[in-house]
């Protein structure tokens, strides 16, 4: 049982590379983590930019999930954001979220910059998180300013179809998510470069490193004269310019190495 467990392991992540980032995490002094959509892959949110599966199956996303569609039938627009949302209320993060925020907890990491919506890191108990796309936490009404929390939301939306309106002004609501053909929220994304540009270290986690901005914080990083570390399967633009990248499954790589640091 043991040998197969091990072969197992041995497949789904590189002791030796799981090692190599914890040396590199133990040897810094100002880390920072960036993830993108392949850390909440394992808690079962498919990523859109893959080839279609789940809510994203058979819809362009850059059109249903865009500003316009909002601005221009909030009612079709929240047909089919709805489902997004009650596919994401209830999703928990896995060991690769929770290895981030224990990073975070040991004071190994300074913070965590994502592109994600999904409010796994900061369930798993990352505090220094910087969420450049938003989140899906509340929901905004750009007539008044208010935020309705995201159970709420999802109660309205079950209970009438259509867009779910502000308890204040009747104004139909907007996720406060960046939608494509919207700018980046500007306090947010100032906090993430500076990060980036202070860092020693940037571990970027489950991204392809191809949509920007995000990606052009491991840059800032690279040019300050800090180091890169890749977690994620697949190729990105970035692969050749990191000090350490790690191919395996991203829970096995990042299980690797909160165990690999833990045992110093
Ligand atoms: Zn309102």
């Amino acid at each position: 049982m043991a040998a197969v467990a091990s072969q197992d392991r041995s497949r789904a992540a590189a002791p030796e590379g799981a090692a190599a980032l914890a040396d590199l995490i133990a040897g810094s002094e100002r880390a920072v983590v960036l993830t993108g959509a392949g850390i909440s892959v394992p808690s079962g949110i498919p990523d859109f930019r893959s080839p279609g599966t789940g809510i994203w199956e058979g819809v362009d996303p850059m059109e249903v999930a865009h500003v316009d569609a909002w601005r221009n039938d909030p009612d079709r627009f929240w047909r089919f954001y709805g489902e997004r949302f009650a596919a994401l209320a209830d999703k928990r993060p896995n060991r690769a979220h929770e290895v981030v925020a224990e990073l975070e907890r040991a004071g190994a990491i300074r913070g965590v910059i994502t592109q994600n919506v999904d409010r796994l890191h900061r369930a798993a108990g990352s505090d220094n998180l910087l969420e450049i796309h938003g989140s899906i936490e509340s929901s905004l009404c750009m007539q008044c300013g208010g935020r309705t929390a995201i159970d709420r939301v999802v109660e309205i939306l079950a209970s009438a179809p259509g867009a779910p309106e502000c308890p204040a002004c009747v104004y139909p609501l907007k996720p406060d998510v960046v939608l494509f053909g919207e700018l980046l929220p500007r306090d947010v994304m100032a906090a993430a470069e500076r990060l980036a540009l202070e860092a020693d270290l940037m571990i970027c986690i489950g991204s392809s490193l191809s949509v920007h901005p995000a990606a052009g914080l491991p840059q800032l990083t690279l040019e300050a004269g800090g180091s890169l570390a890749i977690v994620t399967e697949g190729p990105t633009p970035l692969d050749d310019q990191a000090t350490l990248k790690l191919d395996g499954d991203v829970v096995a790589e990042l299980d690797a190495v909160g165990a690999s640091l833990a045992a110093r």
